[in-house]
């Protein structure tokens, strides 16, 4: 027994994974619920292979593991992780621990942990981001449990994360599901950041008519720009990709209708838990699953028109568009935040926001060069939204114009643009001091007697002399 980690589930992520802990040095030893995957695996790992050692069996596994043994589940999320852990229990001592880097969803997380507790084995969960590539050259690590068992695997898993400038991109998050919330928060970032790209992209194609492989260009200009990052990046690759049976832009061939694990809807879900406003996000879930409703959106296109209008000439630019993203990125990347601050009382969390924006800064899929200064605006003020903090209220300044010129026009001319329009009424809510909930409380107090409070006096319980 002299692996230094053991991992289960050589799947997509899990394979990459073993990989990657491998050429970092590490002796590894894995399992597969089926053998010939396990056989296969190290048969193709080529000069990593006498790092690995291929089990077929648990018991194998956890004998080839220096103790206390570490192991990764690297399965599907929800009743595979229950099932392994059951069948690992019994030939575990209980200082050996568990580490969960699927995509939990964050209260399986904690009943594990909860359960960890009481019979043992140790239980780390571990959100990974990255993808297939970043599993296997670097990932983004997000880790929850607890601290001496993070700290026990850390210099692995340090060593497998992503280096920003040298900096591990892998933090622990603090106790239970910290690590998966964080991870599906990031998740939710994600899908809003692909929504709002998508947007601009419907933008390009049905309202100023330009071709896949031009958008695509498009996009790889903004990524020298301030919204470098990778999903700006692989968009433009994305874009001018030609399918290679037709010749057509790949993105013309491709059916629009979106998949989902789920981890976005978890957000969002949370977030209605917490009374955290991520409208960004929740319109980019949203809209992930009007897309399947493929039937629906033909029979509507027939019934009330043909679908978005061409743009006038010189309506928009390609640049109004860029500081528009630029404007809803900022604005959904604040309300990601603002629901990590909203955990933290009802959970008992101390989520260390200026941490997660350095952890997200490379590796995962939401990196990009902006994460960098918003890991400094965090530093400087942990409490603020991140639509205050100087460098980008100053950009916020200088965009909300040309996010306001392309939510309206698009609007205007039936181009569906609901991330966009939602970073927008966010921001509008945002910088108005007077509101209009005094409109809510008349209404509320009216039909149900709730009681409103005035501007013009202390106190709580006043009513309206309202005519029944
Ligand atoms: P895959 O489907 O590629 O691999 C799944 C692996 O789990 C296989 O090795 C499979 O074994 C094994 N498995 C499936 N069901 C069971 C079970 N009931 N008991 C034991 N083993 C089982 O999945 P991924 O690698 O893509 O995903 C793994 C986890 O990582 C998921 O939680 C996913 O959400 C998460 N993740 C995925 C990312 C991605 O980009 N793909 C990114 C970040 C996280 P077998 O060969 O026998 O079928």
């Amino acid at each position: 027994s002299h692996a230094q980690i053991g991992l289960i589930g050589l799947g997509t992520m899990g394979g990459m994974l073993a990989l990657n802990i491998a050429e970092k040095g590490f002796d590894i030893a894995v399992f597969n619920r089926t053998t010939k995957v396990t056989r296969s695996f190290h048969e193709t790992a080529g000069a990593l292979a006498p790092k690995i050692t291929p089990c077929e069996s648990l018991e194998a596994l956890v004998q080839a593991i220096a103790k206390p043994r570490a192991i990764i589940l690297m399965v599907p999320a929800g009743e595979p992780v229950d099932e392994q852990i059951a069948a690992l229990r019994p030939y575990l001592d209980a200082d050996d621990l568990i580490i969960d880097a699927g995509n939990a969803n964050f209260h399986d997380t904690e009943r594990r942990a909860a359960e960890a507790e009481k019979q043992g084995p140790r239980f780390l969960g571990s959100g990974v981001s990255g993808g297939e590539e970043g599993a296997r050259h670097g990932p983004a690590i997000m880790g929850g449990g607890a601290r001496s068992d993070w700290d026990r695997v850390a210099p692995i898993l340090n060593a497998i994360a992503a280096q920003f400038e040298g900096t591990p991109c892998a933090g622990f998050m603090g106790k239970g599901g910290s690590g998966h919330f964080v991870k599906a928060v990031h998740n939710g970032i994600e899908y809003a950041d692909m929504q709002m790209i998508a947007e601009t992209y419907g933008v390009m194609r049905d309202g100023m008519k330009l071709g896949a492989t031009e958008c695509g260009e498009i996009f790889a200009k903004w990524d020298e720009g301030v919204l470098k990052s990778y999903l700006i990046e692989i968009s433009g690759k994305v874009a001018r990709t030609a399918d290679p049976e037709t010749g057509a832009p790949m993105l013309d061939i491709i059916l629009d209708r979106a998949g989902q694990k789920g981890t976005g809807r978890w957000t969002a879900i949370e977030a209605q838990h917490l009374a955290a406003p991520i409208p960004v996000i929740e319109a980019a879930v949203m809209a992930r699953n009007l897309s399947s409703r493929l039937e629906a959106r033909a029979e509507g296109e027939d019934l009330f028109g043909t679908g978005p209008e061409a743009l006038p000439d010189g309506a928009l630019s390609a640049e109004d568009l860029e500081h528009a993203m630029i404007a809803g990125k900022i604005l959904c990347y604040a309300q990601g935040f603002e629901l990590l601050r909203a955990a933290n009382a009802p959970f008992d969390w101390a989520l260390p926001l200026p941490e997660i924006a350095l952890v997200w800064r490379d590796g995962c899929i939401i990196r990009s060069a902006m994460l960098d200064d918003m890991a400094s605006a965090l530093s400087d003020a942990p409490d603020r939204n991140l639509m205050f903090a100087p460098f980008f209220a100053d950009l916020l300044k200088a965009h909300h114009g040309a996010l306001r010129k392309v939510v309206s026009t698009a609007v205007a001319h039936g181009l569906a643009v609901p991330a966009l329009s939602m970073a927008l009424s966010y921001f509008d809510t945002m910088r108005t001091a007077r509101g209009t909930a005094n409109m809510i409380q008349g209404q509320r107090d009216f039909f149900g007697a709730h009681g409103f409070e005035r501007t013009d006096r202390e106190g709580k319980d006043f009513h309206g002399p309202w005519a029944m």
